[in-house]
């Protein structure tokens, strides 16, 4: 039985009441079979595409290296992930304050691997939903250790899959083909993420499926306040459908609702939409194809449930405040990152004095500072850099060789000596000193300006 004083997944005892949606056919689930089978052949395909020598998606984390279509981040690139992040979140913020949670029933990780794949397998081994619910309240009989043994062996499989996809993430494709090579006790970390992720993925797509949506996911919770009462939503027409079949009312008025039931039963997270909009509506749309398919049967126009906005009576105003303030903000990150892009450098450079000794005094009189600098190479291909100093009739700059070979998306160590007469330093003791960078092949020239120091001179 349905209530609305606690969460449908959970019974009067508070235990956990299994969900089993019944299968649904409809347009929408057309569409979403196909946007599912897109989105889970990127998850599956994007590791592996190589993009001029780079992963299409890398994130490096531990070494602070990242790859993304063709461009290479390394650490001092935050500020371009920061941009990133802040468009997904006014993105995902925007078109919730358009259509909903249409994110969650279209889009989300949790929906398409459960929709798309684990329900799947579920209904190939198990049959439809009266069966698998017959199967699940039933007695533990030889049947039904046999699929479930199947449909675990299966799930366990493709949460194998999955977990290696996603690792190959975060190490990178050919890593780890190398590492599926080798012995597990040699890259025993690795081993333990893929098998904890693979666990992990059981577990949710599995078993813990909608209770995710609905105790633990963050925009789930906060969702509301991101929507108004101009916000599209998988909506229940109240003034067309009641008073439903079943409920009498004095005037003889009867609604389209004929009390099938059928929306309720397809509803992965239990609910009855006719309650109103709900937190643990996940805007799947099942119901919307599942009562549209009713409504033909009872030969009634489609739409009883539809997605619209809760305010009926205005013009819906597209460009209402609280749309306009995500969309400026999602403008002006998109623009950020774009300019960041643009603005990329092939390599960055970090001079710093050796803390042991600062400064030497040499034995003609002049002053010599050790510099260390960390070149970065931020492109795709091995850079040869050439260090020179401006005013090279002040200052004489010692270093290994001409210039300074660096690997793709690297950092190489080189250690400067600059010498030069006392006199050029200020009474503080310091003097200004420009370092050129020059790349040789691409001629890219970047300009560093840095702070030598000396003895103080004594009045
Ligand atoms: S599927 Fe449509 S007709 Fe059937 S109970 Fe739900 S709203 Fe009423
Ligand atoms: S109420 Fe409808 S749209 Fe919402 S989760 Fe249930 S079936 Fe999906």
């Amino acid at each position: 039985m349905l209530t609305t004083d606690r969460l449908n997944m959970i019974d009067e005892f508070g235990n956990r009441r299994m969900i089993i949606p019944a299968e649904v056919k409809g347009r929408y689930r057309q569409w979403k079979t196909k946007i599912h089978f897109v989105l889970l052949l990127i998850f599956l395909l994007l590791p592996w595409v190589q993009i001029d020598g780079t992963q299409a998606v890398l994130l490096d984390i531990p070494n602070r290296h990242f790859e993304l279509f063709g461009y290479v981040f390394l650490s001092h690139d935050s500020p371009l992930l920061f941009f990133l992040l802040i468009s997904f979140a006014m993105a995902i913020m925007l078109v919730t304050a358009l259509w909903g949670r249409v994110w969650c029933g279209w889009a989300c990780p949790q929906t398409v691997f459960i929709d798309s794949v684990y329900r799947k397998i579920e209904y190939w081994i198990e049959g439809s939903y009266i069966k698998r619910r017959r199967l699940h309240d039933g007695p533990l009989t030889s049947e039904k250790f046999i699929k479930q043994t199947l449909k675990w062996m299966a799930f366990a499989a493709v949460s194998s899959v999955f977990a290696h996809s996603f690792a190959a993430y975060f190490t990178g494709s050919r890593k780890l083909i190398e590492m599926m090579q080798t012995n597990p006790g040699e890259n025993w970390t690795y081993f333990a993420m893929i098998s904890f992720f693979t666990g992990l993925l059981l577990f949710n797509f599995g078993w813990f499926r909608e209770q995710f949506c609905i105790i633990m996911c963050p925009y789930g919770r906060f969702q509301g306040v991101l929507m108004d009462n101009q916000t599209y939503n998988v909506t229940y027409d109240v003034s067309r459908g009641e008073p439903r079949k079943g409920i009498s009312e004095s005037g003889g008025k009867k609604g389209d609702c004929v009390s099938c039931n059928r929306c309720v039963q397809v509803c992965p997270t239990g609910i009855d939409i006719r309650n109103g909009l709900q937190m643990e509506c996940i805007g799947c749309t099942a119901c919307m194809d599942a009562c549209d398919e009713i409504m033909m049967k009872v030969k009634k126009p489609e739409g009883l449930i539809s997605y619209r906005p809760a305010l009926e009576s205005k013009k819906v105003n597209w460009f209402r405040p609280r749309v306009a303030a995500y969309f400026i903000i999602l403008i002006f990150s998109l623009g950020g990152f774009a300019y960041g892009v643009n603005s990329h450098r092939s390599f960055s450079a970090i001079f710093l004095k050796t803390a042991e000794e600062p400064f030497q005094i040499t034995p003609d009189g002049r002053v010599l500072n050790h510099l260390k600098v960390n070149l970065h190479n931020q492109a795709k291909k091995d850079l040869r850099l050439r260090i020179s100093v401006n005013e090279k009739e002040k200052f004489l700059l010692t270093q290994a060789g001409e210039a300074h070979t660096v690997e793709a998306g690297k950092t190489s160590l080189v250690h400067l000596f600059v010498g030069f007469e006392k006199n050029r330093l200020t009474s503080n003791g310091t003097v200004k000193v420009q370092f050129i960078i020059e790349e040789l092949n691409s001629h890219e020239i970047q300009k560093y300006e840095t702070q030598l120091i000396g003895p103080l001179s004594t009045p």
